[in-house]
């Protein structure tokens, strides 16, 4: 398990991570998400031993790992632009951590090969493939000499959207079928919904939310984790009265709804399902509902929702935030 505890970076004395906790269990992985500059990329060069803590302390089992240099934590990295060895071919670009250990070994390219779905690629160099089949020999490299830890930073957003896409779901695919412990960092939050299995909300430097993904899409701390999330609206004001009045609830004097206010089952409001994603823990909705326009909801896990189809909402009363 990796833990980072009141974890602070600065560079000159400016703070790039502020007091950063964070635990990762074993097997799990962890997307930390937050805008450009909030100091995601610091937190994972911190954790790879590339930048120096300014407080707190990194762990791995058990054990500090703060003292050790870079290759000796026994963590791998993996970069937005792989940045594989152009004169190599994809077998010796994922054998040399191999080689390197002195323990090079075709069957265990093979096996790394045919993990990420590249069976037959062995004596391509890489200047021959598209940017997807380069991020996947960099996973392969990465994953050869079973890293205790994968760092990933931005690993798909050098990726056309529609390759980007496909490749989160191989990712995470991958990093199951291998048993890898892995951090991710990233600003896409549809990626770390694809991949992760833990998510840390990060703003300014400091963790705003984190925990198991679905808990944090489900109820999200305040409204700017709402919209970074991926919610288009909060509804505040006078259309979220509108809301409370369809569903009955008491009227407020000022209220602001998260759209995953909306829980799909029974209930008194009527919308039709625009779009489903099904995670082992939930089920996120976008559905259009009468005179309110297109609201988020979460429907319980194994919930078969599908686009077009008709569905009951009810609003869940403790997620309607009271304004002050
Ligand atoms: P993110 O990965 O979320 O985009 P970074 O961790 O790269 O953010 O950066 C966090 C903050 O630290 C930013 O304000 C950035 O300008 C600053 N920063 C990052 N790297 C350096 C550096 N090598 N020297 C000085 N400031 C840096």
């Amino acid at each position: 398990m990796l833990s980072l505890t009141d974890v602070s970076v600065a560079y000159d004395d400016v703070p790039a991570v502020r007091h950063v906790s964070l635990d990762l269990p074993d097997g799990e992985v962890l997307a930390v998400l937050g805008p450009s500059g909030c100091g995601k990329s610091t937190l994972l060069r911190a954790v790879a031993g590339l930048e120096p803590l300014t407080g707190g302390g990194i762990a791995f089992d058990g054990s500090p790992v703060d003292h050790l240099p870079t290759h000796r934590r026994g963590f791998a990295l993996m970069f937005q632009d792989g940045q594989l060895f152009g004169h190599m071919t994809v077998a010796r670009n994922v054998g040399y951590a191999l080689r390197l250990r002195r323990k090079p070994s075709a069957a265990r390219v093979r096996e790394l090969l045919a993990l990420v779905g590249l069976e037959g690629y062995d004596d391509r160099l890489p200047a021959t493939l598209s940017g997807g089949e380069r991020q996947r020999v960099a996973l392969a490299r990465a994953l050869a000499v079973e890293p205790r830890l994968l760092l990933l930073d931005e690993p798909l957003s050098a990726l056309d959207a529609s390759l980007r896409e496909r490749l989160a779901v191989d990712l995470r695919a991958i990093l199951r079928a291998a048993g890898t412990t892995a951090l991710m960092v990233t600003h896409d939050h549809e990626e770390a919904f694809t991949v992760a299995d833990r998510l840390a909300v990060m703003r300014a430097g400091e963790v705003v939310q984190s925990g198991p993904i679905g808990a944090v899409w489900a109820a999200p701390a305040d409204e700017a984790t709402a919209l970074f999330l991926g919610y288009a609206r909060v509804l505040v004001g006078v259309p979220a009265r509108r809301l409370l009045a369809a569903a009955r609830l008491p009227d407020a004097p000022s209220v602001a709804l998260r759209r995953s206010a909306l829980v799909a089952g029974e209930g008194d409001l009527v919308g039709t399902v625009v779009s489903a994603r099904a995670t082992p823990e939930l089920v996120r909705l976008v559905v259009t509902v009468d005179g309110m326009g297109e609201l988020d909801a979460v429907a319980p896990p194994g919930s078969h929702v599908a686009p077009g189809e008709p569905v009951r909402l009810r609003v869940d009363p403790t997620r309607v935030a009271t304004i002050t």
